[in-house]
């Protein structure tokens, strides 16, 4: 039987409306909304893409953005610079930088500069401490909107076995984490991982985080499984690619997300909502701060 497809643009799109919903709420009162800050430096194509997509979900939810973009030869402290204005800028609330960044900036330098109470892509060491440690804080976009992927299709990962294809910074090891506090026990595969036909085979879910296109494969995966496939590549034909065959995963998988509309949309719409967060805890900390 053909597996359940995931539909990550609708899901997305109620998200943004909640939030719009929210946001509207705010103004009414006599509120800011809130603002994003996307820092773009350089001129690479697939970033420009992101951070256009970025700025129409903006428009979207009623957030407004600000985007600031750099040219190529920017100095590390010059773009650092840029950084801690903002975060000292009271009209913004959120802070970002595009990844990647040109060689000469140190990315992890960039990623320590954003302020932690306007780290709306939840990648500062102090908002991953505060998630792997289960204390409040903002997630990480992609790995908070797989788990929302999850459940909208009904996918509990409660004592459930999960394998993470990849352990990066940005997918593999927050998704891990966020499986794990959801209670499902998580394997982690690598580059160094023996056999990692066996340990996907074993999984009731299957997180694709390996950046290879087409590399996950009908044999890699039990029957019933959930697949969600966080894959991006370009295809010759200008179309899309994930790191899954879809066509013929989708026959053997009890439910999947395609690429395009599955894991993309959903990390645009969870920044979103961490921006929302972000500038309702701000104005909270700004009422308190006059009473
Ligand atoms: P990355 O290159 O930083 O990490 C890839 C990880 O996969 C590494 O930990 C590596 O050990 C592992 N890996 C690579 N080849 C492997 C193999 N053959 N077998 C097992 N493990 C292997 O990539 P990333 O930033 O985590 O992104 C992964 C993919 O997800 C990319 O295609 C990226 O474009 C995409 N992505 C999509 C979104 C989205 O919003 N949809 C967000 C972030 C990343």
């Amino acid at each position: 039987m053909a597996a359940k497809i995931i539909d990550g643009k609708a899901l997305a799109a109620e998200i943004k409306e909640e939030v719009r919903r929210e946001v509207a709420a705010m103004t009414a009162a006599g509120r800011p909304a809130p603002c994003l800050a996307v820092i773009l430096v350089g001129e690479d194509p697939a970033s420009k893409v992101y951070v256009n997509n970025k700025k129409k979900a903006c428009e979207a939810c009623g957030i407004r953005s600000r985007e600031i973009l750099l040219p190529a030869d920017t100095t590390e402290e010059a773009l650092l610079e840029e950084i801690r204005r903002l975060n000292a800028d009271e009209t913004v609330d959120g802070v970002l930088c595009q990844l990647p960044v040109p060689p000469q900036i140190d990315k992890m330098r960039v990623i320590e500069t954003v302020s932690p109470e306007k780290d709306v892509d939840g990648f500062h060491p102090l908002t991953v401490g505060r998630m792997v440690a289960d204390r409040p804080g903002f997630l990480p976009c992609t790995p908070a909107g797989i788990i929302e992927l999850l459940k909208s299709a009904g996918v509990d990962p409660d004592g459930k076995n999960a394998a993470v294809v990849g352990r990066s910074n940005i997918v593999g090891k927050p998704v891990s984490t966020l499986l794990m506090r959801a209670n499902a026990t998580v394997t982690v595969c690598h580059t160094h991982t023996r056999d990692l036909k066996a340990e996907t085979r074993r999984a009731d879910i299957v997180i694709a985080a390996a950046g290879v296109p087409q590399m996950i494969t009908s044999d890699m995966i039990k029957p019933g499984a959930a697949v969600i496939d966080v894959g991006i590549h370009r295809r010759p034909d200008g179309g899309l690619w994930g790191d899954v065959v879809f066509d013929e995963v989708s026959q053997i998988a009890g439910a999947i997300t395609p690429v395009p509309g599955g894991v993309g949309p959903m990390t645009v719409a969870m920044l979103m909502k961490n921006t929302l967060r972000a500038a309702a805890q701000r104005r909270a900390a700004q009422v308190k701060g006059n009473n």
